[in-house]
């Protein structure tokens, strides 16, 4: 092997993975650097993939025992094997992580293993694990390199009483008392496994509402459902400091408006308050631009240094999600080779794989209003589709905005069953620039959840059917 590459992308998380199959496609000579063991970045070791094997697992223990019997399948004895259940969450990143290997032999990418360096606009160092230092000369480089849990200055993260969503997707037994900092969606997907597989849930918010970011409608609804499960809330408060005393902690907290001191012991804590980019001082070195801690990129992923590029959950574009990631990686390669690749930040689909699920495409209600935009709003409840009925699944509803004027889709919010699957409908309809009137025109299967999309849709101008 030469050390001459036309691109060498650093990071071989879905952003980086996925850019480096693009560019190879394209013909360019690629190279990715990651420093992890495995490929796949966070999304496939320690993310998304894991948190959703234990997601679908947990709820398929939590039915078999609690919910079954109410709908005539009786069995005597539902236990839980929780090492076997980890066994096959590991298996699942095993077979991922392999898979992207396969994929980069199939496009005959090399993969440099080590830590990588930006050393200029066309040179990259690799450490590999024994210390060895290789330089590689590159034309193009592609800063993939993600991003890792924030804590609080006042948390020391051990990952085994006081843990990141790391450490979280890898408890050796079910913790009885279980104290999540931040009432984000890691939050609530990992305080959904643990309470049901028996821990008592509280999360602590320093915000008055869970998921700021989201549709309140939406918002408030997901409060309540995730309640009726039983899962704590201690909204509008803040922490202020955790002592770890061997096998168990104290969260100290207090009351935002009454000023209330309060504390918890809880055998873990899980310090879920958001996930900061991962920057290296080699980036720094360089004066690469940053943008609120954030590589400062241009529409087209270029950093403030030629032939330099970055992508993913290290940028200062859109939301810190896989798919953005992905999209971001095949964009930067295409717009490498000189071709049109392209980015809409506002029609990003996002999922809360919680139960029911949570998902959202476009702006929320409050968005728009603060953008003086008239608009119309059509929602249909589940309980009223004969699909999630028939299941006995039926919380949660669509939400569809729609233009005064024009009638366009601005935006869609669902909470309810299948949601995550449901909103790539509307992510399609809405890259189209479907109005309202387009889906509620759509013929939709019967009986299928989607048909609550179509009735939503219909509600925008008041005429739904079945409600
Ligand atoms: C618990 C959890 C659940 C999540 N669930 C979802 C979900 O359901 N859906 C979703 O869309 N997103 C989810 N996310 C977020 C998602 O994982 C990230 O948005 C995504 O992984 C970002 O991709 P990336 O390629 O930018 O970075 P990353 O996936 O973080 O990959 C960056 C890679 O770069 C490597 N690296 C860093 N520095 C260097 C260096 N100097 N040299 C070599 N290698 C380096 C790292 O080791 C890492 O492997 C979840 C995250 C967590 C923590």
């Amino acid at each position: 092997m030469d050390n001459k590459f036309d691109v060498i992308v650093i990071g071989a998380g879905p952003g980086g993975y996925v850019c480096a199959i693009r560019c190879a496609q394209l013909g360019l000579k690629t190279a990715c650097v990651e420093s992890r063991k495995t490929l796949g970045g966070t999304c496939l070791n320690v993310g998304c993939i894991p948190s959703k094997s234990l997601l679908n697992l947990s709820e398929a223990y939590y039915k078999a025992k609690n919910e079954f019997h109410k709908l005539g399948i009786e069995a005597s004895n539902i236990n839980l094997n929780l090492s076997k259940m980890m066994n096959n969450k590991n298996k699942s990143v095993i077979t991922l992580t392999k898979g992207v290997e396969f994929l980069f032999k199939k496009n005959k990418i090399i993969h440099l293993k080590g830590k990588g360096y930006v050393k200029s606009s066309n040179t990259v160092e690799v450490e590999d694990e024994a210390g060895k230092k290789t330089n590689y000369k590159t034309k193009n480089i592609i800063i993939s390199t993600g991003s890792v849990p924030a804590t609080l200055p006042e948390i020391k993260i051990d990952e085994k009483n006081i843990v990141s969503s790391t450490g979280a997707l890898s408890f050796e037994k079910i913790p009885k008392e279980l104290v999540i900092i931040g009432g984000g969606y890691i939050g609530l997907e990992m305080g959904s496994v643990w309470k049901r597989l028996g821990s008592n849930v509280t999360v602590i918010e320093f915000l008055d509402t869970i998921i700021p970011e989201m549709d309140k409608d939406i918002s408030k609804e997901f409060l309540k459902i995730l309640q009726k499960q039983g899962i704590n809330f201690k909204l509008g408060s803040k922490v202020t400091g955790v002592q770890n005393t061997g096998n168990k902690s104290t969260v100290n907290f207090l009351d935002i408006k009454s000023g209330k001191k309060e504390k918890i012991e809880s055998d873990k804590v899980l310090v879920a308050i958001g996930r900061k980019p991962k920057i290296g001082q080699d980036i720094i070195d360089l004066g690469i631009k940053l943008d609120n801690k954030k590589i400062k990129v241009n529409e087209k992923f270029e950093t403030s240094i030629k032939n330099i590029y970055a992508i993913g959950d290290v940028i200062n574009k859109g939301p810190m999600l896989a798919h953005k990631a992905e999209d971001e990686g095949i964009a930067v390669a295409e717009i490498i080779v000189g071709q049109a690749g392209h980015m809409n930040y506002d029609v990003i689909p996002a999922v809360i794989y919680t139960s029911p699920e949570v998902a959202s495409v476009g702006k929320t209600e409050e968005q728009i209003k603060k953008n003086n935009i008239k608009y119309k709003v059509g929602k249909f409840p589940f309980i009223a589709n004969s699909r999630a009925k028939v299941n006995n699944d039926f919380d949660g509803f669509v939400k569809i905005i729609a233009d005064e004027k024009t009638d366009k889709v601005l935006g869609v919010h669902m909470i309810g069953p299948h949601v995550g699957e449901m909103i790539a409908e509307m992510a399609l309809a809405m890259e189209f620039g479907a109005s309202s009137e387009d889906i509620a025109r759509t013929c939709h299967a019967h009986p299928t959840h989607t048909e609550a999309i179509k009735e939503a849709a219909l509600a925008v101008d008041k005429r739904p059917i079945h409600f």
